[in-house]
C-alpha cells in the first residue's frame, strides 16, 4: 500500500480535485488517487460534503429559473403568433380595400363605355369563378385524404 495517499500534504491536491471529482471530470487516476484519499481523510470527506451541499442548492435554485425562461419563451411565442394573425388581418384587409376601392373607381367612371366594363366583369367572374371551384375541389380531395388514410 502507498502510505503517501494518505498523506496530510495530499489533502491540498484532492481540495483542488474535489469539485472536478463530484462532476466525473477527472481521470480515472485522479478519480482513483481522490477516492484512495477520502476513504481515509475525514477533513476531505466534509469538503466533499459541502461541495455536494453547494451544487445541490445550485441546481435547485437553476431549476426555477429555466422553468421561467421556458414560461417566457412561450409567452413571446404567443405574442409572435398574434402578430403574425394581425399582419395577416392588415395585408388581407388592405388587398381587399385596394380592390374594392379599384372596382368602385372603375365603375363610376363615366369615360370608360359600357361594354368594356362589362367585358372586364366578366373577365373578373370568370378568374374569381375559376379559382374557387379549384379551391373548393382541393379541399374537397383534402377531406376525401383524410378518410382514405383511415385503414379498416
Ligand atoms: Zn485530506
Amino acid at each position: 500500500m502507498n502510505d503517501n495517499v494518505y498523506d496530510d500534504k495530499f489533502c491540498k491536491q484532492v481540495d483542488e480535485l474535489l469539485s472536478g471529482y463530484v462532476d466525473g471530470e477527472l481521470s480515472q487516476q485522479q478519480s482513483q488517487f481522490v477516492a484512495l484519499h477520502l476513504a481515509t481523510c475525514s477533513t476531505c470527506q466534509q469538503t466533499l460534503t459541502s461541495i455536494e451541499e453547494l451544487k445541490m442548492t445550485i441546481k435547485q435554485v437553476s431549476y426555477p429559473a429555466m422553468e421561467q425562461q421556458q414560461l417566457n419563451a412561450v409567452l413571446q411565442d404567443l405574442s409572435s403568433q398574434r402578430m403574425q394573425q394581425f399582419s395577416w388581418f392588415a395585408l388581407i384587409s388592405g388587398i381587399l380595400i385596394c380592390i374594392i376601392f379599384a372596382v368602385y373607381q372603375f365603375f363610376i367612371d363615366s369615360t370608360t363605355p359600357w361594354y368594356f366594363k362589362l367585358s372586364i366583369s366578366l373577365i373578373w367572374g370568370g378568374i374569381i369563378g375559376l379559382f374557387l371551384s379549384v379551391l373548393r375541389q382541393r379541399l374537397l380531395i383534402r377531406k376525401t385524404d383524410k378518410y382514405n388514410k383511415v385503414e379498416l
